[in-house]
């Protein structure tokens, strides 16, 4: 297992500055609400418009999703509903990455999302410009990138990945014989690594929300509890992926509350996810693992920032202005293309194994 040269602490510091100053919606009174609510489904159906929603974003836009004939699941999903369903506008409630993987998909349809300043700390660690020159540095291995990247970076890349399926392309890869750079989440790469024992040259990237889960908290936590079960999602550091007893994408994540046997659960994922899981496992209590707790060293407190920053709010008001193109996403049509190949690669694969 190789490391590519560690991230700039400068581009660090701005990192974690965007997302500590990340726009944080209003909070709503249940009147403001359910007026909204009624707004939104009938703008959906003037615009000819659904929405495809993150697990990760406020449990009022996963509900309203779900009440519209939207979809609400990870970002493999996300990509594959997009492509399939008739809507002229999908409107992506969720960061960046997934409204430009929406576009890279459907190009002949409006892709909007409530704020395009919704980032994603992965994306934001691996600039296509650092990235691509490491490539050329390592011209005979495959490049592998997760969805969490931007298209330029897709556009350089091999094959695209999710937490869902990246373990199993890795070993199909590997058993061809094939190298393979993986960026740019480090502990989903380290962890690919470990299960495949693939040679991966790992990228330094960082998720802002699962880096900051705590192995020593978690110890203390899982002594508290001696019954719960741990589980987590790939991109947490290692040592909460050793001490955990399922680790999988979100989706998988779920399905794994659903089959345990444990009345207590401890989840290392952003906490956006329990509204599904508690849908999924109402029986089950939910526990976050600790992070920095609320004090300065924490960034993220087990919620994405940037995900917060979908709202009705916002919502409405990009459906309301048809004409409005500062939501939505456009992507040069050379890059569009390149991009498109490691996607559907993927979507290809997973299909194959009966996966999406
Ligand atoms: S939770 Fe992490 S990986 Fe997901 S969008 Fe936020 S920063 Fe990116």
């Amino acid at each position: 297992m190789g490391k590519a040269s560690a991230i700039p602490l400068e581009l660090v510091d701005e990192i974690r500055s965007k997302a500590l100053h990340a726009a944080e919606p209003r909070s709503l009174t249940p009147k403001q609400r359910d007026s909204l609510f009624e707004k939104i489904k009938i703008l959906l159906k003037q615009r000819n418009a659904v929405l495809i929603t993150h697990y990760y974003v406020d449990e009022q836009l996963q509900i309203l999703t779900d009440a519209t004939g939207g979809y609400v699941g990870d970002s493999l999903g996300m990509a594959d509903y997009g492509n399939r369903h008739p809507a002229t506008t999908l409107v992506v409630v969720g960061v960046r990455f997934m409204g430009e993987s929406a576009k890279i998909l459907n190009p002949e349809k409006r892709v909007i999302m409530p704020d395009l300043a919704a980032e994603c700390s992965l994306d934001l660690s691996c600039p296509i410009e650092s990235f691509s020159a490491f490539c050329d540095q390592h011209l005979d291995r495959t490049v592998m990138v997760y969805a969490n990247t931007s298209a330029d970076v897709k556009a350089r890349s091999d094959w695209v990945v999710t937490s869902s399926n990246a373990v199993d392309i890795v070993a199909h890869l590997h058993a061809r014989g094939e190298k393979i750079i993986f960026a740019p989440d480090r502990h989903l790469g380290n962890y690919v690594q470990k299960q495949t024992g693939a040679d991966i040259l790992n990228w330094q990237g960082f998720c802002v929300v699962h880096d900051e889960f705590k192995a020593n908290s978690l110890r203390q936590l899982m002594q508290e509890h001696p019954d719960a079960e741990v589980i987590a999602h790939p991109e947490s550091p290692t040592e909460v992926l050793d001490m955990a007893s399922a680790v999988g994408s979100t989706t998988q994540l779920i399905n794994a509350a659903k089959a345990s046997t444990a009345k207590t659960l401890i989840v290392a994922t952003d906490f956006g996810l329990f509204h599904k899981m508690h849908e999924a496992a109402p029986d089950k209590k939910l526990i976050a693992v600790p992070t920095g707790g609320d004090s300065a060293s924490c960034v993220s407190c087990a919620h994405c920032p940037w995900m917060a920053m979908n709202s009705l709010d916002n919502l409405a008001a990009v459906l309301e202005d048809e004409h409005d193109v500062s939501h939505e996403i456009h992507i040069d049509e050379s890059i569009r293309k390149k991009a498109l190949k490691p996607i559907e690669r993927m979507l290809e694969f997973s299909r194959s194994k009966g996966k999406v």
